[in-house]
């Protein structure tokens, strides 16, 4: 196949779409069998690409490539692997509009959204080359006098990444960029749905000199073969995921025989909670940046919308103007706010969920109708959610905001922990006694307080209870690619 005119037509560099896999050492045209999948665009239903469905046999070849370059790449100074990573970022940056051209086509977002994912994807690179040079290890005053203690911060090795199609390029460089930062060797397999992404940065990835073997994309049609392999092969010393809490368990299973290292970033289910004395302009624009950014496929999406009752109706009423207003379209159209869901059964869901609501009491103010056939669905509002409902319980990953009315601090926070999720909760209030009592309380990883925004490059990303293990960003960030060792240096003088 060759890739569709659609894209092809928009993009500056042609080259940077392939049909193929980065496999180690090589660019890969065809899996061994012939088999092959298709990349659709979301918004329209056309095949832009066609790539080899690969096996456990290729993401093996890329393993052993990664191991070998990973040798030779450790022993570089940081400043070295440094220089490296940033000459990938001018690229990164220079392809902005193209590699935002890609995103918007195969995974559906506005390209002002899918461009602004490729300059914060660029700078996880940029922060983490950065760090590249400040692996500092430590010295410890010794427990003999005639010892010194010394501990190391040593590359883990060779990682392994599985990545979602909500953000192709961002959640891709979280990881890599740490990874090649300290030293390590990535494999990773991109979803089905977006790998042109990925792909389109290992292409620039060869053209900025960062060695061969050092970052494969495996394309396959799904992620089992994957992650079995990649679980039971002992060269893979670390696996870092980002996607379903159910997926999540299954690495987590299959990791247990050989005491995998794992880095899981998996689902959330954000509380979103507006008290009484909050800037209600302010916290309506959090609500719909935190509700409605990628038409609502994000993990750290506001799935609950909690507003105490004095205040309820005057919220709800501004909320509702302001989400008539978002034009759902092709992310290609200039004024488009909420493109297409992924597939059919992201709509599915969201629509599962508003009936479910209906059903049991929920009141319907705006949206609520899938356009048939399409991925696309209107920014939907209810009010009088509670707890026995599918919105409260289930992360619904679509345009759909359900608004739950409270009247008090400690039963809105015991509500907003109900949840075996854990990963992001925001808040509007000023009071700052109450700001520190719901920051603490909240059993999250990242809390937003009168922002609906929170993910940064230098800021620690990650969840709590069900939804996930390390952090991704800041300097906890390169942790999750290190071991650490250390020396005991005995026969010193005293
Ligand atoms: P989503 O619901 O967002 O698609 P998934 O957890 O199903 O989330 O998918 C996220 C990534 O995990 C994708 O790259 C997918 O191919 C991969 N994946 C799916 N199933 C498995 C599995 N059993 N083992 C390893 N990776 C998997």
């Amino acid at each position: 196949m060759v890739v569709h005119d659609s894209l092809l037509a928009r993009l500056h560099d042609k080259t940077l779409v392939v049909e193929a896999a980065k496999v180690g050492t090589r660019w890969v045209y065809n899996a061994t069998d012939g088999q092959r999948f298709d990349v659709h665009n979301p918004s329209t239903g056309v095949i832009l690409a066609s790539l080899p469905a690969l096996s456990a046999g290729d993401a093996r070849k890329a393993i052993a490539d990664a191991k070998k370059a990973q040798l030779s790449w450790v022993k570089k100074t940081g400043k070295d692997r440094a220089a490296h990573l940033m000459r990938w970022h001018r690229l990164w940056i220079d392809n902005a509009d193209d590699l935002a051209t890609i995103l918007t086509a195969e995974q559906g977002k506005p390209f002002t959204e899918a461009r602004g994912e490729i300059l914060y994807g660029a700078a996880y690179l940029e922060w983490f080359a950065e760090e590249a040079k400040r692996i500092y290890g430590d010295v410890i005053p010794a427990h003999v006098e005639n010892a010194r203690i010394l501990v190391l911060k040593q590359a883990i090795g060779v990682v392994a990444a599985i990545t979602p199609w909500n953000f192709p390029n961002a959640m891709i460089a979280r990881k890599v960029a740490p990874a090649l930062a300290v030293g390590c060797a990535m494999v990773a397999k991109p979803a089905a749905e977006t790998p042109l992404s990925t792909l389109a940065l290992a292409v620039l990835a060869d053209r900025a000199g960062i060695p061969d073997g050092l970052f494969s994309v495996i394309t396959a049609r799904s992620g089992a073969e994957f992650g079995r392999e990649v679980t039971s092969n002992p060269d893979v010393s670390k696996i870092t995921f980002t996607g379903s809490t159910e997926v999540g368990r299954i690495l987590m299973r299959q990791g247990a025989e050989q005491i995998k290292k794992l880095g899981l970033e998996l689902g959330g289910n954000a509380p979103f909670i507006v008290f009484d004395d909050a800037d209600l302009d302010s916290a309506v624009e959090g609500a719909i940046l935190a509700k409605f950014r990628n038409a609502g496929q994000t993990c750290v999406c506001a799935n609950r919308i909690y507003v105490q009752s004095s205040i309820h109706d005057a919220f709800v009423a501004k909320f509702v103007t302001r989400v008539r207003n978002l034009k759902v379209g092709d992310g290609f159209e200039p004024d488009t706010v909420i493109g297409p869901l992924i597939n059919r059964s992201s709509v599915a869901k969201v629509q599962d969920h508003i009936e479910d609501a209906i059903k049991q009491g929920a009141v319907l103010l705006t949206g609520g109708s899938p356009d048939g056939g399409t991925h696309f669905v209107e920014p939907t509002v209810i009010i009088g959610a509670c707890a026995s409902m599918k919105v409260a319980t289930e992360e619904t990953f679509g345009p759909l905001a359900p608004i739950f009315r409270f009247d008090d601090v400690d039963e809105v926070i015991e509500l907003a922990n109900s949840s075996e999720f854990g990963l992001s909760g925001y808040f509007y209030a000023k009071d700052m006694a109450r700001i520190f009592k719901v920051a603490e309380a909240l059993e999250v990883g990242i809390v937003g307080v009168n922002t609906g925004l929170i993910s940064t490059e230098v800021a620690p990303f990650g969840g709590v209870k069900q939804s996930g293990l390390g952090r991704e960003g800041s300097r906890y960030g390169a942790d999750d690619y290190l071991e650490i060792k250390y020396i005991c240096l005995g026969g010193q003088s005293a």
